[in-house]
């Protein structure tokens, strides 16, 4: 790539660089950002990623048990044949070592590590309306301009600690687990607790559990989980999946949540309860996501959510042994899914174990932490560690951190103070030439993330080689289809129980102060791409291209 850097900046320590589009982050979304625009469009284009390896999430997140709850099969791009029949998952859910080589196998493959701009931390974005340019900035006095401005920030990538009085004064360590140390944690013969019993919480306790002398787990909300079943693969099983890649990626793409399974399309309520039951029973010894998939209205209909619910709270009482344990591991307050569900390696037999304890810090708060532990409104509990599993500043978080401001100076943070207002999850109005791959009021998380990336970028990729092919300069989502739009995201949201779940953070609920906005477009994928590509074809219906 031939960045233009301009001689007079260089020399003061600053420098200055003018490419063609600006993409930051080198995670699944940056990495195909950047071929596509440089190898496909030939653009001159950079990406700017804080980190100094490529990965994204997968490059903070290496907490114990950190692997990913899609399957490896299909948790990969579509977008290449070689890289389809030439890379090879060695369990059914790839650790996150394993995501990072494989993300390192496509960034060296494609070329794109002359590009990217590693340890380079964007510190603010702004749009000039006079020559419809953003300008970027980054915390090592770098500047960067170009008539494009792409995010590739992830969903979840804002580590959420909570602001727990006393934390400064801990004389242990304390990690966050979207932040872990690359050298590892050595939990040998020490006394840990943990805050947090998300998707995260519940990879990381048996780990933990195994090499710790003690583990005590702080339990806000009770959670469902499935048992992932996760194995090796098989050479038979890698055969198979590369002789019917196509087939994969369209079921993929034809269905809601962009995993390659059909939801069954019978009820819950039209079966009878031997019936039912079975098939629940099936699901669970299967493992995975695709319980959810079990019957056609787990999350449209209350009645039919109950059914699996109570199956699946009666499977906690099942494995975990002391009953009144059981009945403080098992979730009442929503149903299952309406809250992403976790899927697990062993969590509820982790608290069979003599060295694991449970503490409900509902029914004894935490007051603060102390120099020797945390302390509830019950008691002390004296630790050497702290494992934050609390989550992320979710969707919004990494967008509005990034301290944009658009077109006559307007802040992003402002323009989202009562919750993201998107066009599509991929404009904002006054933000003109900004994408934001997988942003809120898009499928993201909702679905297999890089299923739903491929898309964004492919819509995007297409937008800027039209506009460049008819000489337009500026396109900006227009107010009232995004007021729409919005609208149509809580209706679909609406028309499900994922808003059932107070304490979500599809919601933001999950942070103090945060809007609660139902975030991510439930209304499914194929549904969501068939909108996109109807937009794009009607001239961009909704944007204002110019
Ligand atoms: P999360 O689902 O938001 O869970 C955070 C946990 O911390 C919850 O149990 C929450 O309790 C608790 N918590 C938050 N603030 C707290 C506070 N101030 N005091 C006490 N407890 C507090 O976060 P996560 O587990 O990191 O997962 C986030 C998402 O990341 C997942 O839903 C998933 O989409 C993704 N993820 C994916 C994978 C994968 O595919 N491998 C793995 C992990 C995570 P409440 O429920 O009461 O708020």
């Amino acid at each position: 790539m031939a960045i233009k850097e301009s001689a007079a900046s260089a020399a003061n320590g600053a420098s200055r660089h003018a490419v063609d589009a600006i993409i930051i982050g080198a995670g699944f979304s940056g990495l195909y950002q950047l071929h596509k625009l440089r190898d496909d469009l030939g653009l001159n284009a950079v990406v700017l990623e804080k980190a100094d390896g490529v990965g994204g999430t997968w490059y903070w997140n290496r907490y114990p048990g950190a692997r990913c709850d899609s399957e490896s099969y299909y948790y990969c791009y579509s977008f290449n044949k070689e890289i389809e029949q030439e890379w090879s998952w060695s369990e059914r859910y790839p650790e996150h070592p394993e995501i990072r080589k494989y993300l390192n196998f496509v960034a060296d493959k494609l070329d794109l590590k002359r590009d990217i701009r590693l340890n380079t931390e964007v510190t603010s974005a702004a749009f000039d309306d006079a020559t419809n340019t953003w300008t970027v900035r980054t915390k090592d006095n770098q500047t960067f301009s170009a008539p494009f401005l792409i995010t590739a920030v992830g969903c979840l990538s804002t580590a959420n600690v909570p602001k727990m009085k006393g934390l400064e004064s801990f004389e242990g360590q304390w990690y966050h687990t979207g932040l872990w140390p690359h050298d590892g944690v050595d939990f040998k013969g020490k006394r840990v607790g943990q805050i947090g019993t998300g998707s995260t919480g519940i990879q990381a306790a048996p780990v933990i559990a195994e090499q710790a002398g003690h583990l005590t787990v702080f339990q806000r909300t009770a959670n469902y989980s499935i048992p992932a079943r996760n194995g090796p693969v098989t050479a038979e099983d890698v055969k198979h999946t590369r002789e019917n890649y196509d087939d994969i990626w369209k079921l993929a793409r034809a269905g809601t949540n962009g995993h390659p399974f059909t939801i069954s399309t019978q009820s819950a309520l039209a079966v009878s309860d031997t019936e039912r039951q079975g098939i629940y029973e099936k699901a669970w010894e299967r493992g995975g996501l695709r319980f959810r998939a079990s019957f056609s209205d787990v999350l449209q209909n209350a009645d039919a959510n109950l059914t699996a619910s109570d199956f699946l709270r009666s499977k906690i009482k099942e494995v975990v042994k002391d009953p009144a344990i059981a009945e403080m591991l098992t979730p009442y307050d929503h149903g299952f899914a309406t809250k992403r569900p976790p899927i697990d390696s062993g969590y509820f037999e982790t608290f069979n174990r003599d060295n694991v304890l449970l503490v409900d810090i509902k029914a004894e708060p935490i007051v603060e932490v102390t120099p020797k532990g945390i302390r509830t409104t019950k008691q002390d509990y004296e630790l050497d560690i702290i494992v934050f599993a609390t989550g992320f500043d979710a969707l919004t978080g990494p967008l509005v951190n990034l301290n944009i401001s658009g077109s006559q100076g307007y802040k992003l943070k402002d323009a989202w103070s009562a919750g993201p207002q998107t066009y599509l999850g991929l404009q904002s109005p006054k933000f003109p030439n900004l994408f934001t791959i997988t942003g809120p009021g898009s499928p993201s998380v909702l679905c297999n993330m890089p299923i739903a990336i491929e898309q964004h970028v492919d819509w995007i990729t297409d937008c800027i080689r039209d506009m460049r092919a008819k000489g337009l300069k500026r396109i900006e989502a227009e107010p009232e289809p995004t007021e729409k739009w919005v609208a149509h995201v809580n209706e679909a949201a609406d028309a499900t129980l994922l808003p059932m779940a107070s304490s979500s953070w599809y919601l933001g609920a999950n942070v103090p102060g945060k809007p609660r906005v139902f975030m991510p477009y439930a209304g499914g994928f194929a549904r969501y791409t068939a909108i996109c590509n109807d937009v794009a074809q009607n001239g961009y219906r909704g944007f204002a291209l110019s």
